[in-house]
């Protein structure tokens, strides 16, 4: 029956690739042509990378675990961050369009994305707890939506493991980090996260999802914030990253 809906439809409102534009079989939420999303899929960070930020290296190294140069210095407050892809091109189109287009069927393409990197370090059983990257309350009411709880609940539904977008609250509304350097990020971002609800997180292993993470600062805080609360351990999944160079 809906298959038949499908195809009626298609004959006189054919979608298009939210991509390059060009007509594509409608179905229920797909958006993006097989071609673009072949790209989407070919922006894929592989291994190695650091073991503990997931920065992919550039150079070929023995098997052993590795440490960035930012990781080696300092290690961040999470245990690990791994992300689908470059934040670039195809990806970058589908995430700023997501957000800011709010074409939140979207949500269905990134999130087996996430489940894709996840699967790539880690299974079900190494946590206990999804919690989505929260937005200020006033930036939420601008969006409509937090892009991040959209894809972590889907994440959980596709891995069993509960969500809970209340366990962690943005209390400071923060000015864009575009344009600073990486010192003035995590100042501009420390202190911004606050667990309210210290039930939710403690004693829990932790699965931090975001829609795109950029020099760390903002998961970092956010790690602080939930370690604080008592959280046994924090893990950083997102879609994408920017890295240096590409
Ligand atoms: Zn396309
Ligand atoms: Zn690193």
């Amino acid at each position: 029956m809906r298959r038949g809906l499908d195809a009626l439809l298609n004959l006189f409102y054919p979608g298009d690739c939210f991509l390059c534009g060009t007509a594509v079989t409608r179905t229920r939420e797909q958006s993006v042509c097989r071609l673009c999303w072949e790209k989407v899929l070919s922006l894929d960070i592989r291994p190695p990378w650091c073991a503990c930020c997931g920065l992919p290296f550039q150079m070929e190294l023995p098997a052993e675990e590795h440490l960035c140069g930012r990781c080696t210095v300092e290690m961040p407050p999470y245990a690990a961050a791994r992300s689908f892809g470059y934040y670039t091109a195809e990806i970058s189109r589908m995430i700023q369009g997501f957000k800011f287009e709010r074409r939140r069927n979207l949500a269905a393409l990134l999130a087996p994305l996430l489940a894709a990197a996840f699967g790539s370090t880690w299974s079900r059983t190494d946590f206990d707890l999804v919690v989505p990257l929260p937005l200020h309350p006033r930036r939420r009411r601008e969006r409509g939506f937090n892009q991040s709880a959209l894809l972590a609940s889907r994440l959980s539904m596709y891995l069993i493991i509960p969500c809970s977008e209340g366990a962690l609250t943005r209390v400071r509304h923060t000015p864009p980090q575009v344009g600073l350097a990486d010192a003035e990020r995590s100042l501009n971002i420390r202190g911004a996260f606050t667990c309210g609800r210290r039930e939710l997180v403690a004693d829990r292993r932790i699965l931090l999802v975001d829609d795109v993470m950029t020099t760390g600062a903002t998961a970092a805080s956010a790690t602080e914030a939930l370690r604080k609360a008592g959280a046994v351990s924090v893990a950083v999944l997102t879609v994408a990253r920017t890295v240096p160079g590409m």
